[in-house]
């Protein structure tokens, strides 16, 4: 194949070469028929196909063909269900060969910085593990169909205000641990067939012209194979933007990306090389979309239609079960209320907004579930106006009075939330706020049933017994929500971003959205539970919470080593028993602290989870398998992932703030970090590296022979303010204080430092 791409690129004109370069529409990529070059479609994405037959727009606002809306990224991430995530994938990847369409515009793997971001929907989580985790599975299925995906938006997209050009000002560190980390692993796991740029600056570059991201980071060191799509009118500059490693620009622009190509070539500001470098990833996917085609495919819509249902269950996460309100018995009056129980909300808005195939009501549901049971129904609220009503608050209230229980659908309407723009608080609206508080008033079992996209504040939840977090559930949302309010099966999920009591928790909410055109991560990378752990700042629901109708413990938790070097792996062994009366299924979560470190690092980061289903009384081992990436950080002087010698603390728990089990091991550093010697260099540092501290050892002992100093010792007074005075020295400083350190003995013994780390290393490497 590769030998035959090459060869056709010899043949093809330059014209031709530059044509393949950008779209033929909104959706589709030029083909040229006279070298049997197909033209391929493209289509959003994420949690459901949306095809365009007819107007196109990317903001979700003509219509699309009918397909399964699956949860959205939200309530995906929130199951932490690699399998069940792989079945959504091969079940959009059918959706897409039955209506052909050969690559699925998703999914988006942006990191959660703030709960604001109006996209927070569509993404899966504020951790970049659990990020990678679904996205990887999410693609393989897809792919698994000979579909290709669009892992989007890299990179550092966080916020939709001023999406277009806001600069992120982000530091290394940040970008590769955070923001990049979330992008590795599923190109090196899954390798997507093409990578999405965004539209934003990343530190004063565009990312669809952004070297360092498109080429030295993706293609270089993670080795991504397919081609790099714009987001949908993100080019700023197009040659720039193809030299960067942009190959495809969409949507089609009338040819005037690909007659600047043209004349960059024709007078030499562009090497023809790239534009073939280009074409050629541009047909290797292309051609293989085609290989791939399955002819007349169909789909089981029922099918895909039940697996929507299961994915809603797993997505919600169970936030408050007081009394054990929930699960509700089915033969009582319940009193519904809420406008979404007949008008769900159940996806986000813009360019991932699906036409579903159907639509469940919460409300049928809840009557289909518990047949012998009596549902009343009371609005509560209009979805059109955030006024309160009172005829409606007082419909809601005579229900309530007259139920065994209020069961309330609240939550986020769709101007809320979208693409587009940003959130500017976390309340929900005012009527649904206020409908809580009136039903409280007169019904003591209140459970609340919250559809959103991302994180709310809720200064009610002290009035209500039960509360179901409910994401945006796709269209069976009203099956699961029944369900789970039923106990037919158990909640499962786990919140995959923390909820803060208020907004201004939040790490980033001094710099959200940014000034002016800039946006900085100031934060660094204590983003999310990083930060609420560093600062013991309570949130209302931690990173990883989520209760069940069951119960599970946890025990005999085992390191298969004690030490490791940081190239070889260890295996972690915890048991987990289902305690309780129901099956279940539980999100074991495995932290890594690194006690002993010298750089700032978080109190802890989730390196491991594992979901299981256990009957009552039934036990497994759960094991994880740890890794150098387990315990490094991102180290900007090498340029590379490292880890620092020392104790590491292996946690494992139910959540972020439920550690239940503890373990350490000690991890040994194969990489021999040199210290760069100079006038300016503290003894403590030369004196910390075990290459130097003989040396630096022997001379101080010279030059204290004599000195007042060489008397001082741990019974003197001052001796405290002497050790940190000598911690900090720098070495031009010693010589200052000491006659003896000569300008010419200091030179040589700064060679003579260096000079010893560069023998220690060649000796490394050999010896490796
Ligand atoms: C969005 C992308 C989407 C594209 C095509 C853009 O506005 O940012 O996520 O895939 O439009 O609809």
């Amino acid at each position: 194949m590769t030998k035959n791409i090459k060869e056709l690129i010899e043949k093809m004109t330059l014209e031709e070469k530059a044509s393949l370069c950008s779209g033929l529409n909104f959706w589709q990529l030029k083909g040229i028929d006279s070298l049997a070059i197909s033209s391929i479609m493209v289509a959003d994405g994420p949690h459901g196909l949306r095809k365009q037959e007819q107007s196109a727009d990317h903001l979700g606002i003509y219509d699309s063909v009918p397909a399964t809306c699956f949860p959205s990224a939200a309530g995906m991430g929130s199951t932490w269900n690699r399998s069940l995530i792989e079945k959504v994938g091969m079940s959009l990847g059918e959706e897409c060969q039955a209506e052909n369409v050969e690559v699925l515009l998703g999914p988006g793997v942006n990191v959660k910085r703030s709960p604001l971001c109006g996209r927070n929907f569509e993404y899966f989580s504020e951790d970049p593990y659990l990020t990678s985790e679904i996205a990887v599975n999410y693609i393989k299925g897809v792919q698994s169909q000979g579909v290709g995906t669009s892992l989007k938006h890299f990179a550092a997209n966080n916020q939709e205000t001023r999406r277009s050009s806001v600069d992120t000002i982000v530091d290394e560190r940040t970008l590769r641990e955070i923001y990049l980390a979330s992008f590795e692993s599923v190109v090196k796991k899954a390798q997507p067939w093409t990578v999405m740029c965004s539209y934003n600056k990343v530190n004063g570059e565009y990312a669809s012209e952004n070297n360092t991201l498109l080429t030295d980071i993706l293609r270089d060191e993670w080795g991504f194979e397919g081609f790099v799509v714009s987001d949908w009118g993100a080019v700023n500059e197009r040659v720039d933007g193809l030299a960067a490693g942009l190959e495809l620009e969409m949507p089609s622009n009338d040819g005037r990306g690909d007659k600047k190509i043209i004349e960059a070539i024709q007078n030499g500001t562009l090497s023809e090389t790239i534009l073939d470098r280009a074409v050629e990833r541009l047909l290797k996917i292309i051609f293989m979309a085609v290989e791939n085609k399955k002819e007349n495919a169909t789909y089981d819509l029922d099918a895909h239609h039940q697996l929507a249902r299961e994915v809603a269950r797993e997505s919600m996460v169970l936030l408050k079960n007081s009394d054990r309100i929930l699960p509700l018995k089915k033969d009582r009056i319940m009193a519904v209320i809420g406008e979404f129980a007949k008008n769900p909300r159940y996806q986000g808005g813009g360019s991932s907004h699906v036409n579903p195939t159907k639509l469940e009501s919460i409300f049928e549901e809840i009557e289909k579930t518990a047949p012998n049971g009596t549902v009343l129904y009371a609005q509560g609220y209009e979805l059109k106006s955030d006024k309160i009503d009172e005829n409606l608050l007082n419909e809601a209230k005579e229900a309530a009075i007259q139920a065994d229980v209020a069961i309330l659908f609240v939550g986020l309407p769709d101007k809320y939330e979208s693409e587009g723009y940003d959130r500017q608080h976390l309340h929900i609206p005012d009527n649904h706020r206020a409908l809580i508080e009136a039903v409280a008033e007169v019904q003591p079992n209140v459970v609340v049933v919250l559809s959103n996209g991302a994180p709310v504040e809720m200064p009610w939840l002290g009035r209500v017994k039960g509360l179901l977090e409910g994401y945006l559930g796709g269209q069976a949302l009203g099956g699961a929500i029944a369900d789970l309010l039923f106990g037919v099966v158990s909640p499962s999920g786990k919140l995959a971003e923390t909820f803060p009591k208020e907004l201004r928790h939040n790490p980033s909410y001094l710099n959200f959205p940014g000034e002016g055109d800039k946006v900085e991560y100031k934060e660094g990378i204590f983003i999310g539970y990083r930060y609420y752990d560093a600062k013991a700042i309570e949130p209302l629901f931690p990173f990883g919470f989520g209760l069940s109708y069951t119960s599970f413990d946890y025990s005999n938790l085992s390191i298969n080593k004690g030490e490791i070097a940081d190239n070889e792996t260890v295996e972690v062994t915890v048991t987990v028993k289902n305690t309780g009366d129901l099956p279940g299924k539980e999100i074991v979560q495995l932290y890594v602290r690194d006690i002993e470190c010298t750089v700032i690092r978080p109190e802890k980061e989730l390196k491991g989870f594992e979901k299981i289903e256990l009957q009552p009384g039934e036990e497994k081992d759960v094991t994880f398998i740890l890794n150098k990436r387990a315990f490094a950080y991102y180290n900007v002087n090498l340029q590379d992932w490292h880890v620092e010698s020392g104790l590491f603390e292996i946690l494992v728990g139910k959540s972020s703030a439920e550690i239940l089990l503890k373990g350490s091991i000690q991890v040994n550093s194969t990489v021999t970090i040199k210290l760069p010697v100079h006038r300016n260099t503290t003894l403590g540092d030369l004196l910390s590296n075990p290459i130097l501290a003989p040396k630096v050892q022997e001379v101080l002992a010279k030059l204290n022979e004599g000195s007042p100093f060489s008397k001082i010792s741990e019974d003197s007074d001052g001796y405290e303010m002497f050790q940190a005075i000598k911690k900090f020295i720098p070495l031009r400083g010693l010589a200052a204080i000491n006659p003896k350190l000569t300008e010419d003995i200091l030179n040589n013994l700064i060679k003579q430092l260096n000079e010893a780390q560069e023998i220690e290393l060649d000796l490394h490497d050999v010896q490796k």
